[in-house]
């Protein structure tokens, strides 16, 4: 049989322009679509022959070289392949449907490669893996070594990861090797053929003959592992480090995930921390605060000594410059922050309540004995 001239089968000038020939193939699908004519065979005929046509003489180099040369620049047995009818059918709209029966429309051997729904790959990345730690305050801010222990996939030594116990591969049962799975349904335009990868070979046709006796084909296994890692100088509670390639091993040979250790600061007993500032509090006697004094006090890099000014009031900060915490992954170091908290003495012996005494008094003030009388005494006991 000989083909008919593409321009003829859509029935248009050799002068046509894109638009006109659009048109006119648009209207010949309408009217020979095989499932608006299910018991006519020959509108199907026509219906590939204007396919095939429009295919050719939408493309502008494909028809400068079928005006030039006629069918055999193409063959007679040319066929358009699959991705090209598959985008005429969306251009159009026929939408799900251009997978009706495709396979038949034009022979199977012309469809060059057929496109599968998603690409897969034999081996699977490895999860992540988050580990909580607590550490101590002064370690988060000095930053510290940690041997860490923990469970993960590690790749199987005894099959290198492959899961394979001699390296043998054998067709999937499951799809007889094709690496997908062919599934028809009928629908109100025919039937329609829809393919998805093979998810027991995940699209290779093969699986391992022999799975390896060590992880069961897996290519990895579940052990406990160890290692040292520095956490750095200013993490704080919530600070997540990531450790690449210290998660799980992936499946048959795929990739490590990484780690994520999660730290947790325990708390100090004398300091509070806010960012990299710390705060503490200094509690000096009455005399020290009236008179100035020079008083140690607790700091992250040990004692140290500050002046309190005389006449200095409770509550009143003294910032200690420098002494605070790290900042994370820089080389500058918070405040330290001490607020001053005044006593008043709760226990004097005679001669201090009379040195006191005569001071309250030369200036005039009403003052007590400085001894708390019996009926108060046993009302604090009470309450
Ligand atoms: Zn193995
Ligand atoms: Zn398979």
């Amino acid at each position: 049989m000989t083909k008919r001239d593409y321009y003829e089968v859509l029935g248009v000038p050799r002068s046509a322009d894109n638009t006109q020939i659009k048109k006119s193939y648009r209207g010949l699908a309408r009217k020979y679509h095989p499932d608006v004519n299910p018991d006519d065979p020959k509108a199907e005929d026509k219906f590939k022959e204007a396919t095939e046509a429009y295919e050719v003489l939408s493309n502008s180099e494909k028809r400068n070289r079928y005006d030039m040369f006629g069918h055999k620049v193409f063959g007679d047995s040319y066929r358009p392949d699959y991705s090209s009818v598959s985008s005429i059918f969306r251009e159009f709209g026929f939408g799900d449907f251009f997978l009706k029966n495709i396979f038949d429309f034009f022979g199977e051997p012309s469809f060059g490669t057929r496109v599968r729904t998603r690409p897969e790959t034999w081996s699977i990345m490895g999860d992540n893996i988050l580990k909580g730690i607590k550490i101590s305050f002064k370690k988060a801010a000095f930053g510290v070594k940690k041997d860490l222990e923990y469970e993960r996939y590690e790749a199987c030594k005894k099959c290198g990861g492959s899961g394979s116990e001699d390296g043998e591969l054998k067709n999937c049962p499951t799809c007889n090797g094709a690496g997908e799975i062919r599934t028809t349904r009928q629908s109100f335009f025919g039937t329609v053929i829809s393919s998805r990868t093979c998810s027991n070979c995940r699209g290779r046709g093969k699986v391992i003959a022999k799975p390896c006796s060590q992880c069961n084909g897996e290519g990895r296994v579940y052990k406990k592992t160890k290692f040292a890692m520095n956490i750095p100088a200013g993490v704080s509670t919530g600070t997540r480090l990531k450790i690449s390639g210290k998660g799980n091993a992936g499946i048959r040979g795929g990739a490590y995930g990484d780690l994520y250790v999660q730290i947790e600061v325990r708390p100090h007993k004398q300091f509070v921390r806010d960012g990299y500032n710390i705060f503490s509090k200094k509690k000096i006697t009455f005399y020290e605060a009236a008179l100035g004094s020079k008083v140690m006090v607790e700091t992250l890099d040990g004692k140290d000594e500050i002046e309190i000014v005389p006449g200095i009031q409770s509550g009143e900060r003294i910032k200690l410059k420098n002494k605070g915490i790290q900042h994370l992954g820089r080389n500058m170091r918070g405040n330290h922050i001490i607020e001053i908290v005044v006593e008043t003495p709760k226990k004097m012996t005679k001669k201090e309540i009379k040195l006191i005494q005569e001071i309250a008094k030369a200036k005039g003030l009403k003052v007590g004995n400085g001894t708390t009388n019996f009926i108060t005494k046993l009302k604090k006991a009470f309450k």
